[in-house]
């Protein structure tokens, strides 16, 4: 339904009482877009920011990229500032999806085209594409990862386990807990895992900001609650900076280094499994994903239809966000070396 700059301005909202009639009028070098990016929580958004600035220059464009690292009124008020300084595409990385609703009004209101970047924008209409890796793929690989694990390394089953995800304001968040429940819950209901503290449920699971102490407290409570006389065998992290978390939680408590999952192939964590630590990561290579999201900026430029290949997964609530998904990747101490081959700081580690 979008391209590039719409007519906003002569539509007068009497005639269809759909959406407005819009002629795509693109744009060209010199284009201000604007990308709205959330905390640091991870060092995909750090990286994400110098690749948008490169590339988003090296197209022609005049970038303007910032994170909200103050929370969701910071990030309202930096895209409100971009809707007034005339972006005509907004990437916007959420902190929280639903808390954008004004802000994407005034955009679609100034006939701006607005990408939700790896995090979905919800109950919103103005909302025109989502481009992100496979978030529930993402999840059903760290589920199969964590039983790969538990089998390679802890024996036989029935293995002991406990269950962490990502924060609740974040879209991807419930998306990444589904995929792997769906290849974890078959395995909870036969008694292959048992969860010691019973904590199944979502909002048991969360962690709020993906803050790695809040991931850790939870760590230490879980341990000194339930496992002063078991081992605890397996964790399902939704990411690398909680999966060191819980393992910082483990080694004070002095017990043995369950199998742990993650998601992001962060620094600090591809070492660690390499060092025979954390047991996976994914690959969702951040250079793609940006270039990708450029590739959508210059064909709204250009007037060019916007190839999607997902337009059924992503309902926000309010309308079904039409989504090109990237296919993320599993990586292990086995294929690490292989996964990171052309990406010039984890080829180092894992050579
Ligand atoms: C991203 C993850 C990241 C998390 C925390 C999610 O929305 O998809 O890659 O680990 O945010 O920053």
């Amino acid at each position: 339904t979008s391209c590039g700059r719409e007519d906003a301005g002569t539509d007068t909202g009497t005639d269809t009482g759909t959406a407005a009639a819009s002629t795509c009028e693109g744009f060209e070098d010199g284009a201000a877009i604007g990308v709205a990016l959330p905390q640091k929580t991870s060092e995909n958004w750090v990286l994400a920011e110098q690749l948008f600035n490169e590339g988003l220059s090296d197209a022609g464009y005049e970038p303007s990229v910032q994170f909200a690292n103050g929370g969701v009124s910071e990030q309202q008020a930096q895209i409100n500032a971009m809707i007034t300084n005339g972006v005509e595409v907004l990437v916007v990385g959420a902190i929280d999806g639903a808390q954008l609703g004004n802000q994407l009004q005034q955009a679609k209101d100034a006939g701006i085209t607005v990408l939700a970047y790896d995090r979905l924008l919800t109950n919103t209409e103005n909302v025109d594409y989502y481009v992100a890796y496979d978030n529930f793929k993402v999840g059903e690989l760290q589920g199969q990862a964590l039983l790969d694990g538990l089998a390679e390394r802890k024996g036989e089953a029935p293995y002991n386990i406990e269950l962490f995800a990502g924060s609740p304001d974040d879209a991807n968040a419930q998306v990444f807990f589904d995929g792997a429940m769906s290849v974890l819950q078959p395995k909870i209901d036969d008694g292959t895992l048992n969860v010691v503290s019973g904590q199944t449920a979502f909002d048991q699971a969360v962690t709020q900001g993906w803050k790695a102490e809040n991931a850790q407290k939870r760590a230490d409570t879980l341990l000194s609650g339930n496992y002063a006389s078991e081992d605890l065998d397996g964790v399902l992290s939704p990411n690398d900076t909680l999966a060191r978390a819980v393992l910082t939680s483990v080694k004070a408590a002095g017990k043995d280094i369950p199998v742990v999952t993650g998601q992001d192939s962060e620094v600090e964590s591809v070492k660690s499994i390499v060092a025979g630590e954390q047991y996976s990561t994914i690959n969702k290579d951040t250079r793609d994903l940006v270039e990708h999201t450029i590739t959508m900026v210059e064909g709204l430029g250009a007037c060019e239809e916007i190839e999607v290949n997902d337009t059924d997964s992503y309902d926000n609530g309010v309308k079904t966000v039409p989504a090109y998904l990237l296919e993320p990747q599993i990586v292990t101490e086995e294929n690490a070396a292989d996964a990171y081959a052309d990406d010039p700081t984890l080829s180092e580690i894992t050579k």
